[in-house]
């Protein structure tokens, strides 16, 4: 029995080794596979932690695979994953790690190397790729990869975070064309201000700023535009150009919106209640905000609750407008109306911004209730040129034969105000009719100078 065990220890031994590589490796390119590719990560995670140094990943996905495979079928498909292994591993250095992540999908881990160096190592790679071939009969089959390239500590402090950016990097890869490398939009800002906005939200620090609206004739103001104002830890007021991109990309505009118009509503009952004027008020609703039902029916009752408070003699229209922008896609016009619905039979009254910059204009004005008509700020700038006041004429014909009241925003200037006046436009908001005014909680008007 002792003899046996003996003679047969080499055997379970070897049997043990090539057991324990069979359940690391991938069988076709003789890989790491998924699985055992982790536990290096981690390892390579857990060493840069430690020392503070850089690695990066890079994520390659071969080009229209799938087409490949139709046309030459699944044999020469496994030929051209197994030569691309081969090709990428000869250019990555000894201490890279590859591995087979799934289907025509390898990402390599590259200790010690930020994403400049990952980005030279992945072009070759890309390269290489590029020139390489098998041979079918006298046919030379080619293919490309597209790769995305994350960095430790840039653009995450997890593997999986990691993982994530270098996909997504590989998404935009795909998008530009494919056969490309892309490194991973350092997305720390955008981060930084979505926390800055939480907290501002938190505190009652996102506020609405009050653009006054004036009738081109008389010069005297009709309305307000309430623009959304950030004011940050230190007290800086940030204007929603500076982090309106990082809520769309976080998806955080419904939340902006929702705090703004609450605001607006009660300002807007407030002056009504005061009888200070009889002025229509403008708000930003988002593509984002119709998606959240909860908040539209929060901001439904208030508003019922602040008609009903104001008893003002308003007759069929109450004084808030919304806006909604073209920029946006707010998808099918009757689904929009459905959803506004609640608010159009309150009275208020709906207007399309940015009337002019995109294509679905035309279909908003079929389908839905509109009122007003602000026109494209680009195209405001420019009405000085002969091309763009005959523009500018042709909406604000279309705005009268529908009746709409039509706006230009962006007006700096009595050059620009004269020639909208003559060439029909009912109302202007710009700098030269006033700057945004900022109503903090201490009830101090704060003029600021940024849109
Ligand atoms: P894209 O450029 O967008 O990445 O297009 P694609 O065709 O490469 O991507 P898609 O995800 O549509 O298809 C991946 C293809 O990879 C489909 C699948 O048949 C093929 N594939 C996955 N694993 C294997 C494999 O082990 N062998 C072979 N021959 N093909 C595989
Ligand atoms: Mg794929
Ligand atoms: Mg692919």
């Amino acid at each position: 029995m002792l003899l046996l065990n003996w003679r047969l220890r080499p055997w379970i031994n070897r049997l043990k080794v090539s057991l324990e590589i069979m359940a690391s490796t991938d069988p076709l390119t003789q890989l790491l596979n998924r699985r055992a590719f982790q536990e290096v990560m981690d390892r390579v995670y857990a060493y840069a932690k430690r020392t503070g140094k850089p690695f990066s990943l890079i994520l390659l996905d071969l080009d229209r695979f799938k087409m490949l495979n139709d046309n030459y079928g699944h044999d020469i498909g496994d030929k051209m994953l197994f030569g691309i292994s081969v090709v990428s591993k000869q250019i990555l250095r000894t201490s890279d790690w590859l591995c087979r992540w799934g289907g025509e999908e390898f990402l390599a881990v590259l200790p010690d190397t930020d994403e400049m160096g990952a980005l030279k190592i992945s072009e070759r790679i890309r390269k290489a790729i590029e020139n390489f071939s098998i041979q079918l009969n006298t046919q030379k089959i080619k293919t490309s990869v597209s790769i995305g390239i994350a960095s430790y500590p840039r653009d995450g402090d997890t593997p999986d975070f990691l993982i994530r950016a270098a996909d997504a990097a590989l998404y935009e890869a795909k998008k530009a064309g494919r056969n490309c490398v892309v490194i991973a939009r350092n997305k720390r800002k955008i981060y930084s201000i979505a926390a800055k906005l939480n907290i501002a939200i938190e505190t009652h620090k996102l506020l609405p700023a009050y653009q006054v609206i004036v009738d081109l004739k008389t010069r005297k103001p009709v309305a307000e535009k309430s623009l959304a104002r950030l004011i940050d830890e230190s007290g800086n007021v940030i204007a929603a150009s500076d982090f309106m991109l990082a809520a769309m990309e976080l998806q955080l505009t419904h939340l902006i919106d929702y705090h703004i118009i609450k605001q607006s509503i009660v300002h807007c009952a407030v002056n009504k209640v005061d009888g200070i004027n009889e002025l229509a008020y403008f708000v930003n609703i988002s593509a984002d905000l119709l998606l959240h039902q909860d908040l539209i029916q929060e901001l439904f009752s208030e508003a019922q609750t602040a008609c009903t408070s104001c008893e003002a003699d308003t007759g069929f229209f109450t004084p808030l407008v919304l806006e909604i922008t073209e920029r946006q896609l707010f998808g099918d016009a009757h689904a929009v109306k459905a959803k506004l619905a609640p608010f159009i039979d309150l009275g208020m009254r709906l207007a399309i911004d940015d009337f002019g910059s995109g294509y679905s204009s035309f279909q908003y004005l079929a389908d839905l209730p509109i009122s007003f008509l602000k026109i494209e700020g680009n195209l405001i700038n420019r009405v000085k040129d002969k091309r763009i006041r005959k523009i500018v004429k042709r909406i604000s014909d279309i705005a009268k034969d529908l009746e709409l009241t039509s706006i230009a925003g962006f007006v700096e200037d009595a050059d620009t105000a004269d020639i909208l006046c003559e060439l029909g436009i009912d109302w202007a908001q710009g700098y030269f009719f006033g700057h945004p005014v900022l109503v903090q909680n201490n009830g101090i008007a704060v003029t600021t100078s940024t849109f």
